[in-house]
């Protein structure tokens, strides 16, 4: 896909995005800020993307009316909810949340009046709670009413929406929805292309998991199938089969410079300064806390961790 200067400039906002929480975003001076640079990518058959600030929203609209796989932050949350209220007269039946992250869940709240439910994996849900209740917002914040813990299917339309929960990896409440009839799989934060992944390890997730999530994740979809990556280096979030597998392959291999580290004795310290992983160059960090060395340590935490 060309990077257009408002793909750029999207991908900075969600760069930002990724390092400020929603109290932040929301303290921007709505005078001072530039509306922000957002987009609707038509992917197949009534489903595609909407680019903004924070995690990729993904949608589907047809004759029933639409549906929405997670919300950003207010701001372009508002704009996604016009566009797909325009898009779809009959207006827009349900909003999925694939995991708790402010950049993914901080547009709830303007979803929360469109929508008849709002739906999440239980575990999603809880630690939506949790970070909510410590950060003293629960009242700015909607949660999901409609929870689920192993799969769950809706129809809508002539479309059939799909969700799996395939165990720990960015969280331990990353679910996967997919558009069966259109073949579109949102992964949200289970897959980062050509990016250095946020992983929240006191939300429970698991490196070594996560690796096992995408093998799953690879077996049970086809060469076909359009997956939708949560963030992207120069904001490619529509990949393929080949992204979810060079992503596992990431993982794998941070998680085998680790245990060498670990093995030869390395600091963290020593971990945490890594700027590249052999092989995997080109991969970018989109902010400054998201770096190789991040995630290395991350790794180191958890072969290291008392049982
Ligand atoms: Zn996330």
């Amino acid at each position: 896909m060309p990077v257009t200067r408002r793909m750029f400039l999207s991908t900075s906002a969600s760069a930002l995005a990724l390092g400020l929480g929603p109290a932040r975003a929301f303290a921007q001076p709505a005078a001072a800020a530039a509306p922000p640079a957002t987009s609707f990518v038509e992917l197949r058959r009534g489903v595609g993307m909407f680019l903004g600030s924070g995690g990729t929203i993904g949608y589907l609209v047809n004759g029933a009316g639409a549906a929405a796989i997670d919300s950003q932050f207010a701001n372009t949350a508002a704009i996604a909810v016009t566009g797909l209220r325009q898009r779809a007269p009959q207006g827009i039946e349900m909003l999925l949340n694939t995991h708790h992250h402010g950049d993914h869940t901080g547009g709830n709240q303007v979803f929360r009046g469109a929508v008849k439910r709002i739906v999440a994996h239980a575990n999603c849900l809880e630690w939506h709670r949790k970070t909510a209740a410590a950060a003293k917002s629960e009242a700015q914040t909607s949660f999901a009413d409609t929870t689920f813990s192993g799969e769950w299917k809706t129809s809508f339309g002539d479309e059939t929406i799909q969700a799996r929960y395939y165990g720990a990896g960015h969280t331990s409440g990353d679910a996967v929805y997919h558009f069966e009839k259109a073949d579109v799989v949102h992964m949200g934060d289970l897959l980062f292309n050509r990016a250095h992944p946020n992983i929240d390890r006191p939300a429970g997730a698991s490196v070594s998991n996560w690796i096992v999530v995408l093998d799953k994740v690879a077996r049970a979809h086809g060469n076909d199938t359009i997956f939708i990556a949560g963030h992207g280096k120069d904001n490619a979030v529509r990949c393929g089969k080949a992204e979810v597998t060079h992503f596992r392959g990431y993982l794998a291999a941070c998680m085998d410079t680790a245990k060498k580290a670990v093995a030869a004795g390395t600091s963290k310290d020593d971990l945490l300064t890594t700027t590249a992983l052999p092989g995997f160059e080109d991969t970018i960090a989109l902010n400054a806390r998201l770096t190789a060395g991040f995630v290395l340590g991350v790794c180191f935490d958890e072969l290291t961790e008392k049982k």
